[in-house]
């Protein structure tokens, strides 16, 4: 078997991040683009000594369970893995992704009892509201869409169903403007050349926009054109407060540089979660899903069972969006964040929404919550909802030593929350609970909010 052989095969079962899963002589083979049950006819991609990679030329028999007609990019852009399979059925393989790491890694022996369902979307598209799309050139023009799986040639894109409807539309438009006014795509080869990226950001309950353009300079012809031409867009349900210009003159891939100038309007937007006001920069973190971000924030408090009495400790908080909503039910909450900016966000926010029981603390995890504990703070529940890789044991071990009733966990990646399960598991903890909330549709992103308790004061 080498690179570029046509293979025909069976798909026996449907892995985590959306390929099929078949085998060729005897070797197990990955094919993109196809789920169990169907018989395909793949590519070979690559050739490993346990296994094969391989991508779908021809479905020979197609499953009941496959999606059509998702996207017209689909099988080019990579970033939907997951659409060519019905939602129901995604949601079903990323339950079963939950449960299979919290056994497998977490040792949970009840797992399949204790994972709900995922908790899906009712609308599952469009439901980005931030969208961020490179610009460079394609057969010589002017080009802009996402990067082609694993490389940095770009797809072009006139409409995407993950991200709001308009983003497409702002794309358009800056493409539009730099074919009529000459300006170059940056080259990120030889450095040369002006726009860099175009992003998008929309508040689903505000109804606000914001477009930034990155570019590697200051200096653009015939910007105010560009305003009048985004004045005059057509953004769907959003209205435009925000045009902002952001320069980034480094040789390096990052999103955006650090200086933002504001060419029109505000400098942020707002947004509304859960009935707390957020004003969020270009640089701001803030969850790009906000319909199911509602879902499982509403599922984290549920879990964490608050009332008047409660002291809550939110690690990892970001912009204090938990933090806030906790207050609201708590005594008191605390909140502990790495980025400087974002614990000034929450601080911002904790005022703009006349919430005075939520104080922030600065510091990695690691070091800011041993040392809480050990000067006394005490929380009775503790939420954490840490970034891919996990929490740590420095962390873990603090909150286990100052006893919450509950800890309740949000997780984006479940390998490593069923690491820190297992660890919470051997440590005065039982995990009850677990349910999968779909943030990420079509794609292979599973994000997880589950409750663990006291062993001591669970009743029989
Ligand atoms: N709870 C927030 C943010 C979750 S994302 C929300 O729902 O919006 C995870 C957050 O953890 C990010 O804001 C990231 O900056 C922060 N983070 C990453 N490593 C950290 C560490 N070692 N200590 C504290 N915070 C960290």
């Amino acid at each position: 078997m080498k690179k570029n052989d046509i293979v025909k095969l069976n798909i026996e079962k449907t892995s985590s991040d959306g390929r099929g899963i078949g085998f060729v002589d005897g070797k197990i083979c990955f094919v993109s683009g196809t789920l169990e049950g169907e018989t395909a006819e793949a590519k070979i991609y690559t050739v490993h000594n346990s296994y094969l990679t391989a991508g779908i030329t021809k479905i020979i028999t197609p499953s009941p369970l496959r999606q059509y007609n998702y996207c017209d990019a689909s099988g080019i852009c990579g970033g939907c893995p997951l659409s060519h399979i019905d939602y129901e059925h995604q949601l079903t393989i990323k339950r079963a992704h939950v449960v299979d790491t919290l056994s497998r890694i977490g040792g949970i022996k009840n797992a399949d009892s204790l994972v709900t369902k995922t908790i899906g979307m009712e609308e599952p598209v469009n439901y980005r509201n931030k969208m961020v799309f490179p610009i460079g050139k394609k057969d010589g023009k002017v080009a802009g869409g996402f990067y082609a799986p694993k490389s940095h040639e770009i797809v072009e894109l006139t409409s995407c169903c993950v991200g709001v409807p308009c983003a497409t539309n702002v794309l358009s438009c800056v493409i539009e403007f730099m074919n009529e006014n000459n300006i170059l795509p940056y080259n990120e080869k030889t450095h040369k050349g002006t726009i860099r990226r175009v992003f998008v950001r929309t508040g689903l309950n505000s109804r606000e926009a914001m477009i930034v353009i990155s570019s590697a300079t200051e200096k653009i012809k015939n910007l105010a054109l560009l305003i009048e031409k985004f004045k005059k867009l057509d953004l769907g349900v959003y209205n435009l407060k925000s045009v902002v210009l952001n320069i980034n003159k480094e040789k390096n891939n990052l999103v955006l540089g650090d200086k933002s100038i504001t060419l029109w309007g505000s400098g942020t937007i707002f947004d509304n979660i859960l009935g707390f006001n957020f004003s969020i920069s270009p640089h701001s973190f803030f969850q790009v899903n906000p319909q199911q971000t509602e879902v499982l924030y509403k599922k984290a408090l549920e879990l964490a069972n608050l009332d008047k009495t409660k002291t809550v400790l939110d690690i990892y908080c970001g912009i204090g969006t938990i933090s806030l909503y906790a207050a609201y039910y708590a005594k008191s909450v605390i909140g502990v964040e790495i980025v400087d900016v974002a614990i000034k966000d929450a601080k911002e926010n904790a005022k703009m929404n006349s919430v005075k029981n939520a104080e922030f603390y600065c510091g990695a995890a690691e070091d800011v919550v041993p040392k809480l504990i050990n000067g006394g703070t005490k929380p009775d529940v503790v939420i954490i909802d840490p970034p891919r890789k996990g929490s740590d044991e420095k962390t873990l071990t603090a909150i286990v030593k100052a006893t919450p009733e509950r800890i309740v966990y949000v997780s984006c990646n479940p390998a490593t929350l069923a690491r820190d399960v297992k660890f919470l598991e051997e440590n005065g903890y039982e995990l009850k609970t677990a349910t999968p909330v779909d943030m990420f549709p079509n794609t292979e992103h599973v994000e997880c909010c589950v409750l663990l308790c006291r062993k001591d004061l669970i009743e029989e």
